[in-house]
């Protein structure tokens, strides 16, 4: 198969470009490499462009051939959506829809979506199900939930068929130590904790220690990054088979306060993480935890990561020798 993966120089995209290949796929990666790496796409052809370049996008889709497109491009940062929303509708709305555009005009109607966990805002209940009311409250969760909207309304009009994925919090990095997770800033919480055990001066900060949790932090459900790509595989194997559009929660079904994993980590580095009390961050529901029954019933899908220390223990090794 040949497979287009848009966002393939970023964190999640270029493991899932590395699967891809390791099953014999050809895949192109479109990148405009403003937060990915070209080394994280070196396997792959690469072709620098942006979303929002339309005339480049044509070109691309209707000169080369492709079976399904992976999009992975999106702006991702809860707190950063919130303080520049309209960066947020352009990239992740105005983006896709020029994706999807340049998609009917090539005539590939098969497309796998990075959704999020955030189009649910504050959960009415401990497990999030696909049924779960889609209600987001920050900018980033709004567009994705936008997107699914759009995608359902092209099923309808244009047979597209489609699978959003909805990422709880991805991490870990592929244990071959090759690639991993590097954003500068960096804000998502299991790279800063290990960057605070890395360099002491690094003090984490952890955000808000008021909410009704266990220990007042927040409850996150993390995902290996292997186990996200590994579930895209199954999704464009599904679609071979099912039409319409499609929506999976992808987690481990379990959730761990901010604290937890500060102490899982420092399990697996021997280090006690310096931190501190922060306020807390703009647009963060208190807890989200996937119910992951749907992805494993349909997808044929199922985490191979499942314990927070051998996520983190992933990260740990990439973290001490990163390649970018
Ligand atoms: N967090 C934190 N300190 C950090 C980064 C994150 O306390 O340096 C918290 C954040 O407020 C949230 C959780 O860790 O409750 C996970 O945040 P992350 O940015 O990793 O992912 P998100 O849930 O926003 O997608």
């Amino acid at each position: 198969m040949r497979v287009l993966v848009c966002g393939g120089a970023g964190y999640i995209g270029s493991h899932m470009v590395r699967m891809l290949l390791a099953a014999g796929h050809q895949v192109v990666v479109f990148d405009n490499l403003s937060t990915g790496h070209s080394l994280a796409a070196e396997p792959a052809s690469l072709v620098v462009g942006d979303l929002l370049d339309v005339p480049l996008l044509e070109t691309l889709l209707t000169t080369q051939h492709f079976d399904a497109v992976v999009h992975f491009c999106a702006r991702s940062l809860v707190g950063e959506s919130v303080s520049e929303p309209y960066a947020y509708y352009e990239n992740n709305v105005i983006g896709t829809l020029n994706l999807l555009k340049a998609m009917r005009a090539a005539k590939i109607n098969k497309l796998v979506f990075s959704s999020t966990a955030a189009i649910f805002g504050d959960p009415e209940s401990e497990l999030i199900a696909e049924s779960h009311p889609v209600r987001p409250i920050n900018p980033y969760g709004s567009s994705k939930a936008m997107v699914e909207r759009m995608l359902m309304d092209a099923a309808r009009a244009y047979g597209l068929c489609s699978v959003a994925l909805r990422y709880f919090n991805a991490a870990g990095a592929d244990p071959s130590g090759e690639i991993g997770e590097s954003h500068e800033p960096e804000t998502h919480l299991i790279p800063n904790v290990l960057r605070a055990a890395l360099d002491g001066r690094n003090t984490l900060k952890v955000f808000g220690h008021d909410y009704a949790t266990r220990d007042g932090t927040c409850v996150r459900d993390y995902i290996h990054v292997n186990d996200l790509a590994s579930a895209h595989t199954k999704a464009i194997e599904f679609m071979a088979n099912h039409e319409g559009a499609h929506q999976f929660n992808l987690g481990n079904g379990r959730g761990f306060t901010v604290m937890e994993v500060i102490e899982a980590a420092r399990r697996v580095t021997g280090v006690r993480v310096p931190f501190e009390y922060a306020p807390r961050r703009a647009g963060d529901p208190p807890v989200l935890v996937a119910s992951n029954a749907k992805a494993r019933e349909q997808l044929d899908w199922s985490p191979t990561f499942t314990e927070i220390e051998a996520i983190i223990e992933s990260a740990w090794r990439w973290h001490q020798n990163p390649r970018f």
